[in-house]
């Protein structure tokens, strides 16, 4: 971390795109002189130090112009500020040009970067992971981050900010020091076999062992944070031509399923993203559920099975106009797990026929009658389903991973024939767990997580 990076920090201005304005950053020990040879003129050839006077104050936005360090040429005028190390974000020194949002002038500055020989592009992420390297963020902090940017709904930025601020963090350092406490205790039973341990002590320890596994088991349960992340599945399942990719491509407001006459023509899983409410929602509309003789359409059918069982909710589409009440018995009869607060039934085509039964949702997927009440009651649904609880959830597969490792080595903790070994295994889970924050960190498992950021964060 002795070289100086560089990146753009906003989008790429395209003609079509060009931004009103474009963040370029600096971090590392050369940041400050950067910007000196930058905005005074000429000062590269005469090689000014990071000393010079021409430096403006810390952390104050000031107006300069940005030349080329080698032809002296302006490029462009703007605030620039800059930060010192380790008060900032990375805890290195670091630099902001802010410049106007045109090609010519960003890629102007980033060659004029690239002129003054010390510094070098930054990698995907590079900002992030110097944040991390410094003390700045743990793990779970800088995956809040990539979140933040990612977010798309209301409640998937609301889960991201509840991260970034230390939520989780806190909960898994919390649970490391109740079992380092329980290490402690196990640690001074090994070294002082033959004193008179306190009594009670192997009482605490199993005490300790069974109280994180619960409240760990508690959090693995809860599926809210992932579900937020990656968006609720919601399955559309019914008989053929009862309007169900009609019903999706009004949700979606999009062509993005084929409607066809002809039943059994939507043969596989089609997704469409949404957001409802502020809920990210995957929507998939599947085969007709019905028996085949044509293989591709068996599968289908397997693959429509397979998702209705495994959604988060369900829309049971029925026809208005042919015997939808015996429909909707055979298909709650044999729909996995069906639950009246997971699945929701929507009688569809009621510009063909009334439909008046105040347990199912009246729509028209033609003329778009009753969406509004349907929206509302996916809505109710999701609502109920990510309701609030008191401890920040499980957002991430990596997370859930360590976590179920670290159960296992309590699990065995507690079954240990002697106390070594249980200490070992106490040990083991503490490891796991400060995977997940960083605490304990592993290369290979770093480069993966921070090459997911963009360049420039
Ligand atoms: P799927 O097999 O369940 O996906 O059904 P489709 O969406 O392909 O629709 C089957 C047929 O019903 C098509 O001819 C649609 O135009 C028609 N359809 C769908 N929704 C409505 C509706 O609300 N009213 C009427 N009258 N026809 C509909």
């Amino acid at each position: 971390m002795d070289d100086t990076i560089y990146a753009l920090g906003t989008p790429v201005p395209s003609r079509a795109h060009p931004g009103a304005i474009s963040v370029v950053r600096l971090s590392g020990p050369r940041a400050a002189e950067a910007l000196i040879f930058l905005t005074e003129r000429r000062a590269f050839e005469r090689g000014h130090s990071a000393r010079d006077p021409a430096l403006p104050e810390p952390r104050r936005m000031t107006l300069r112009s940005l030349y080329d360090p080698k032809s002296g040429e302006a490029i462009d005028r703007g605030l620039v500020a800059w930060f010192e190390a380790p008060n900032s974000e990375t805890g290195e020194t670091m630099a902001e040009l802010h410049l106007h949002g045109g090609r010519a002038v960003v890629g102007g500055a980033l060659e004029a970067i690239a002129k003054l020989g010390f510094c070098r592009m930054a990698e995907p992420g590079e900002f992030t992971r110097r944040a991390f390297e410094n003390g700045k963020l743990d793990l779970t902090r800088a995956e809040a981050i990539a979140d933040l940017v990612a977010a798309e709904t209301d409640q998937q930025r609301r889960q991201a900010m509840q991260q970034m601020d230390g939520a989780l963090h806190r909960l898994y350092e919390d649970w490391r020091t109740l079992g380092l406490r329980t290490l402690a205790h196990l640690e001074a039973a090994i070294d002082f076999p033959d004193e008179d341990l306190p009594p009670g002590i192997a009482d605490e320890v199993h005490a300790g062992i069974t109280q994180l596994r619960a409240e760990i088991a508690a959090h693995l349960d809860d599926r809210r944070g992932e579900r937020l992340r990656e968006g609720l599945h919601i399955a559309i399942i019914g008989p053929p031509n009862a309007g169900k990719s009609s019903l999706l491509n009004l949700l979606a407001r999009r062509d993005a399923a084929i409607v066809s006459e002809t039943a059994g023509t939507t043969r596989d899983v089609i997704e469409v993203h949404l957001d409802l409410g502020g809920w990210p929602v995957v929507l998939a509309d599947t085969a007709g559920l019905r028996e085949s003789g044509d293989a591709i359409e068996q599968e289908g059918v397997r693959r429509a099975r397979a998702r209705a069982a495994s959604a988060d909710l369900r829309l049971l589409v029925l026809d208005a106009t042919s015997g939808w009440q015996a429909e909707r018995d055979k298909l709650v009869a044999s729909t996995e797990r069906w639950d009246g607060a997971r699945d929701i039934v929507v009688v569809n085509k009621i510009d063909r026929a009334s439909v008046a039964d105040a347990d199912v949702v009246p729509v028209s997927a033609l003329s778009g009658d009753g969406l509004p009440e349907l929206l509302g009651r996916i809505e109710q649904a999701a609502g109920a389903l990510m309701q609030e609880g008191g401890a920040p959830p499980l957002t991430r597969a990596r997370h859930r991973e360590a976590l179920v490792e670290c159960q296992a080595s309590l699990a065995r903790a507690l079954t240990a024939s002697e106390i070594a070994l249980a200490a070992e295994d106490v040990r083991l889970a503490m490891r796991a767990l400060g995977r997940i924050t960083g605490t304990v960190r592993i290369d290979e498992l770093l480069d993966i997580i921070f090459r997911d950021f963009c360049i420039g964060k």
